[in-house]
Parts: structure tokens; C-alpha cells; sequence
């Protein structure tokens, strides 16, 4: 038997290993199922060119617990090692490589954590011993015994293998029991093995027989060894990419709207499959992602830095041996290969959504609106996204139809533009709320959007700006979107200038105080503003208005941070008192003045101050309808005040 050291200068070097990658340990059964799956290949490479002779048998790898020994063993049959292999792959170069490993990343234990460079030495993080038997392939080769029990020494003897192949036998440490538990290994074996290329058996097939669960003769296989991202689109129908989709995410029970196989091997090697789920709310866009593979080795779903953001909305897998996995997350992102691989994976996206839409507009429009905060937050994350999905992204109006901003503009074009210029597109938020706004603008032949999707603001105001930057023919687009409510459409699509009514500044002026009178008592959030304007004579008489800017920006500041100054304005409304209407004509003129004391408090004291109060004498029943009226209109009038306006209305008939 031969005794030796084991190439490395440090003594601690083992309780460096346990340190560093405690939090991940459970790595150590994916790194050696990987070694075993590697060997298989290696074997598999080695017949086809006629260097390993004769029947290469049964290939499984297989993995076993004995509870009384306390042992877990990997078992494969691959290209084994011969004691010269052992002392030169084991002893020697895995070890060194590891111990520059830790060296380089002895302050980053996060960088290490889950990722590949430990290789066989990660057996140690959970075994005070670890044993190889191993039987090359090689003809006349002996068998090798290495034992090692977590320190830099190491025996090595000759020993008898029946057959070809490696077992590695790890003696679990007291430490961590769960790694004698088939519940545990099988979990285990499914996060991390579940497509790799060669079979992994664990255990035998189990099934439900007469209320008790039984052993069949079957063995257990863990793995895919064909997952569908492997082979050629050609060989594959939409049902076997359905069928794969429950394999990855068994929990799903949705069906996926559509997929996207990546298929690259120039400049860098990649492949797997996208898919578009159905994002019904933000909660359940999380529950399920994109998984990252390398040769078909699960290594982890936490893709951020490898995919754009709005991407890891997707569902999916992507296997590439080219992304860097050894290195840091902020380095990941500085990379250029996976700066390439991002750019490939958008590319290949949008090139999809746009034939997808090309070949099939009623059917692409069908699922706009699943697919729609994917597509809104692709466009506002990712430029060149934008410039590709401006060609598929999709606008709806309330009859239900959809366009393209391109398409939709030259729709409303001709009946929007108004007297400036300005192409001016109407959306709501919520038809009901709007309805009387709506059906004025639908009197005067105008379309009206229905934008009430959580992006939609931020899409209208990027659709604004890329207009206002695009020149055609010399010319700034001029695009504005207005909220219905936002104005009366006379003022939205200006056609010509305003209509001027006969009545004096001061007439008009105690009508607008009397009326401020009158108005619900300011609550911190609300805040009313009054004014006159001769609007259409069939319009209401009174209504309310809202900027749309102001709007908006408060919108806004509810999705985003730094924002929240304007979330914190209160909500300010605009009451028009429409000039053009006859139930306002008559009362111009009636108004009063008179000077009334009004008690105050000044710092602490009492004061009395003499204000002018507006009044129309007899009116102002009237005045509280007309302005619940507007209220009601506009979905304000609630609770009491509701009460309130239902009462005199009654007594008023
Ligand atoms: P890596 O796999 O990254 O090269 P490892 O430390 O896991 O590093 O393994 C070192 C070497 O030991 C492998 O490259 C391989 O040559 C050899 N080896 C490990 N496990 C096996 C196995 N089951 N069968 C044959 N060779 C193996």
C-alpha cells in the first residue's frame, strides 16, 4: 500500500473547504455525478473511434445510501482510472487547482457558493472519509483503492474491481444525517440532474398498491436524458414543447401562450427553450424560472445577470458551457460574452413576437394581453427591444380592436389632428367611471384607447418622447396621449380656436366664487380649482377636469422611486362651469357680494377678518345639484354626499 501526500502546502486547506461552501454543501453530489456522467461520455467517445473495444454494457450510473454504514456511493461505469490517473487527476492537479481556487476567492465566499472549480474535492464538505475503487478501461490496467480522510494524507493500494468504472464512497459526516436520507438524495438528484445526458438510477420504481407504497423491480431513473432544448426543432411538435414545459415546472398547470427555441454554437455555444407564460399578476411572475444548465448540469435559476431583466419573466431553459460560472455576479454582467448572450436571447425574442404577429394578427392579439407587461416592460428596460417591438406592441380601443401606434396613428390621423398639429390620441383608464366623456368624444368620431394595463402610463409617455425625437421630413412628430377626462374634447383636439362667450371678467368672475362657495370642503387629498370656459352647449354644464401631466406624473410616482414628490401632491381637479350651456346662462348676473366677518386663529390668537362672500341669492339648491352633477359624473360622488344629492333631487321634482 502506498502512503502519500497530497499536493498542497496548506495543512487547513480541508476545513477551508467546509467553511467556505457550508451554505451550499449540498453541490458535492452534483459535482461527482457530473465526474461519473463526464467518464460515460468519455467512454462513449473513446468506442466510437475504436479506442475502447468491445460491448460497452449497461451505462447507468447509479446512486446508493447504506444506512448501517453510514455511506453514499456514486457508481459509474465509465472510462475509470488507473492508479497513475488517480495520483495525477486527484492527488495532484485537483487539488492544486482548488487550493488557488480558495486562495483567489477567500473573501467572496458568495462566489464560490454554487458554482463549479471543487469538483471531486467537494465530497469533503460532508464526509470525514471519502474512498475511490476504480477500473479503468484501459486493457491490462489494475485496479486502484484511494482513501483519504480529510487531511493532506492519502493511502493508495492495488485492489480487484469486477467491473469497468468508478464507485466513490463517501462516509457521511455525523454533521449532516440528511445525506443519508432517500428523500433528501431524490430531492437532490431531481434539482440538479434532472436532464443530464446519461442515466441516473437511485433506488428502485415505486408504486401505490392497495394503500401502501411498493417496491417494483424497476429501477428508479431520475433524469431525461433527451430533454427537448437537445434536439432539432425539426424532430419536435408544439406538444412536445408543452409536454416539456410540465417537466420543467411540474407545479404549472397552465399551458404556455408560445416558445422560442435558442439554437447558437458561433460565437458562443447556447441552446434551450423560452417560453411565454401567462402573467396574470405580478404575484405569479416570479414563481417559476428560467433555468440556467451547462451541458445539460442544473446550476442554478438565478439568471438575473445572465438574461435582460424583463426576460426573467419568461419561463425556460438555456444551457451554455460558454457563461462564466466561476466569478463573481457584477463581474457576470461586465462580461462579454454574456453581454453577447443577452444581446442573442432579445434578439431571437423579438424576432419571434414579430413573426409570430406577421403570420397571425387576430391570433398574436388574442394573446396581447397575457404577453402585454412582458412586452411594456421590454420596451422601456431595453432599447433595442423597443425599436424592434414597436413593430408588434399592441394598442387596444374600446371596441376591442388592436394596432400598432404606427398602424392606430394613421387610423385616428385625419379626425385627431388638431388645429396645431398635434395628433391627439384619447384613452381611459376605466370606461365606466368616463362613460359621458367617452360618448362625446364618440359623438365627434373620435376613438378612444383603453390603457389600463400597470405599465400603460410609462408606455404612453415613452411613445410621446421617441416622438417628439423622431424628425420626419424636418418635421418632430407631434404625439400626445390625453385621458379622456382630462380636459373637455372640444380643448383635447383643439379643431379651432376657443369659442369666446359675450360675458364680462367680473360676471364671470362671481360666478366662479359663488360656486367655489359651494364646493365640498378641500380634504388634504382633493383639490378643487373653478373656472369658466364656453364649452359645447350640449355639454353638461358643469364637469370636472383633470390635467392630464399632473395626473400622470402621480401615477407614475406610485410604480417608481424618486418620484414621490409628485405622489405626495394632493389630487387636483379642475371644475369647468361651461358658459356655452343655458342652465349657466341664466345664472350669470345674479351673483352678490357682501362683506362678512369671519373669525380666524393667528398664531394662537383669535382674529376677525373681513372677506367677501360670493353669493346667488336663491340658488344655491341649485349650484349643489349642478356641481354634484359633475361630481357624479366623473365617479366622485360618494357616501354622504351621494345621500345628499339622491335627497334633493327628489324634493326638487
Ligand atoms: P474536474 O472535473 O473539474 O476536472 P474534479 O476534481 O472533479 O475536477 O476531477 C478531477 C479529475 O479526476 C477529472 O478531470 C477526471 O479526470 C478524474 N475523475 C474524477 N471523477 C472521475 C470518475 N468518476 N471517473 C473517471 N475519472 C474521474
Amino acid at each position: 500500500m502506498a502512503k502519500g501526500n497530497i499536493g498542497v502546502t496548506s495543512d487547513n486547506i480541508f476545513p477551508v473547504i467546509k467553511k467556505f461552501l457550508y451554505s451550499d454543501h449540498e453541490i458535492f453530489l452534483r459535482e461527482l455525478i457530473s465526474n461519473a456522467v463526464d467518464a460515460t461520455q468519455k467512454l462513449k467517445t473513446l468506442s466510437s473511434v475504436g479506442e475502447a473495444k468491445g460491448d460497452l454494457g449497461d451505462l447507468r450510473v447509479r446512486v446508493s445510501i447504506d444506512k448501517e454504514k453510514k455511506t453514499l456511493t456514486v457508481s459509474d461505469h465509465g472510462i475509470g482510472m488507473t492508479a497513475e490517473e488517480v495520483d495525477k487527476f486527484i492527488n495532484q492537479i485537483a487539488f492544486s487547482g482548488a487550493e488557488e481556487f480558495l486562495n483567489q476567492y477567500k473573501d467572496k465566499a458568495e462566489a464560490i457558493i454554487g458554482h463549479f472549480g471543487l469538483g471531486f474535492y467537494s465530497a469533503f464538505m460532508v464526509s470525514k472519509k471519502v474512498e475511490i475503487f476504480s477500473q479503468s478501461y484501459k486493457e491490462d490496467a489494475k485496479a486502484v483503492h484511494w482513501s483519504c480522510e480529510g487531511t493532506p494524507e492519502y493511502t493508495m493500494e492495488e485492489t480487484i474491481k469486477a467491473e469497468r468504472g468508478t464507485d466513490i464512497v463517501l462516509h457521511i459526516d455525523d454533521e449532516f444525517p440528511q445525506y443519508l436520507e432517500n428523500a433528501t438524495i431524490e430531492g437532490l438528484l431531481r434539482k440538479y440532474c434532472k436532464f443530464l445526458p446519461v442515466e441516473i438510477a437511485f433506488g428502485k420504481k415505486k408504486e401505490w398498491k392497495d394503500g401502501k407504497e411498493v417496491e417494483l423491480d424497476e429501477e428508479n431513473i431520475i433524469n431525461d436524458i433527451n430533454p427537448a432544448w437537445t434536439r432539432k426543432p425539426s424532430e419536435l411538435k408544439d406538444e412536445d414543447y408543452d409536454k416539456f414545459y410540465h417537466e420543467l415546472y411540474p407545479m404549472q398547470m397552465d399551458e404556455p401562450l408560445f416558445h422560442i427555441h435558442l439554437n447558437v454554437d458561433y460565437p458562443f455555444n447556447l441552446t434551450g427553450i423560452l417560453y411565454f407564460p401567462k402573467i396574470k399578476s405580478n404575484l405569479d411572475v416570479h414563481r417559476n424560472k428560467i433555468q440556467l444548465y451547462c451541458n445539460q448540469v442544473y446550476v442554478t435559476d438565478e439568471v438575473e445577470n445572465i438574461v435582460p431583466e424583463y426576460l426573467t419573466l419568461l419561463h425556460g431553459v438555456i444551457d451554455s458551457p460558454d457563461i462564466p460560472l466561476n466569478v463573481s455576479r457584477s463581474y457576470l454582467q461586465s462580461d462579454n460574452n454574456v453581454k453577447k448572450i443577452s444581446g442573442y436571447i432579445t434578439k431571437k425574442v423579438a424576432d419571434k413576437l414579430a413573426e409570430l404577429y406577421k403570420a397571425d394578427k387576430d391570433e398574436f392579439a388574442k394573446k396581447w394581453d397575457d404577453i402585454k407587461m412582458f412586452i411594456q416592460f421590454g420596451m422601456l428596460t431595453d432599447e433595442k427591444f423597443y425599436e424592434k417591438a414597436t413593430g408588434f406592441a399592441l394598442y387596444k380601443n374600446l371596441d376591442g380592436k388592436y394596432a400598432t401606434l404606427d398602424e392606430y396613428k394613421a387610423q385616428v390621423k385625419e379626425a385627431q389632428t388638431d388645429k396645431d398639429g398635434n395628433l391627439v390620441l384619447l384613452y381611459t383608464n376605466d370606461p365606466d367611471a368616463h362613460y359621458t366623456y367617452i360618448e362625446r368624444a364618440k359623438a365627434k368620431g373620435y376613438d378612444v384607447l383603453l390603457m389600463d394595463g400597470e405599465l400603460d402610463v410609462h408606455m404612453m409617455s415613452q411613445a410621446e418622447q421617441k416622438a417628439m425625437m423622431a424628425e420626419t421630413d424636418g418635421q418632430t412628430d407631434k404625439l400626445r396621449f390625453v385621458r379622456i377626462d382630462s380636459d373637455t374634447i372640444e380643448n383635447l383636439i383643439k379643431k379651432e380656436d376657443a369659442a369666446k362667450d359675450e360675458y364680462s371678467a367680473e360676471q364671470k368672475e362671481g360666478l366662479r366664487k359663488a360656486f367655489e362657495a359651494l364646493l365640498p370642503t378641500a380634504e388634504d387629498k382633493l383639490r378643487y380649482t373653478v373656472t369658466c370656459e364656453a364649452a359645447a352647449a350640449d355639454a353638461l354644464p358643469v364637469f370636472l377636469t383633470q390635467n392630464e401631466f399632473m395626473r400622470r406624473m402621480k401615477e407614475m410616482a406610485a410604480h417608481q422611486q424618486g418620484m414621490s414628490f409628485y405622489g405626495q401632491m394632493p389630487d387636483s381637479y379642475n371644475l369647468v362651469l361651461n358658459t356655452s350651456h343655458p342652465l349657466i346662462q341664466e345664472l350669470v348676473g345674479k351673483e352678490t357680494a357682501e362683506e362678512v366677518q369671519e373669525e380666524v386663529e393667528k398664531d394662537g390668537k383669535k382674529e376677525t377678518v373681513v372677506k367677501t362672500a360670493y353669493k346667488l341669492d336663491g340658488e344655491d339648491e341649485r349650484m349643489k345639484q349642478l356641481i354634484d352633477i359633475a361630481l357624479l359624473a366623473s365617479g366622485q360622488l360618494k357616501g354622504e354626499a351621494l345621500a345628499k344629492f339622491v335627497n334633493r333631487s327628489v324634493e326638487l321634482l
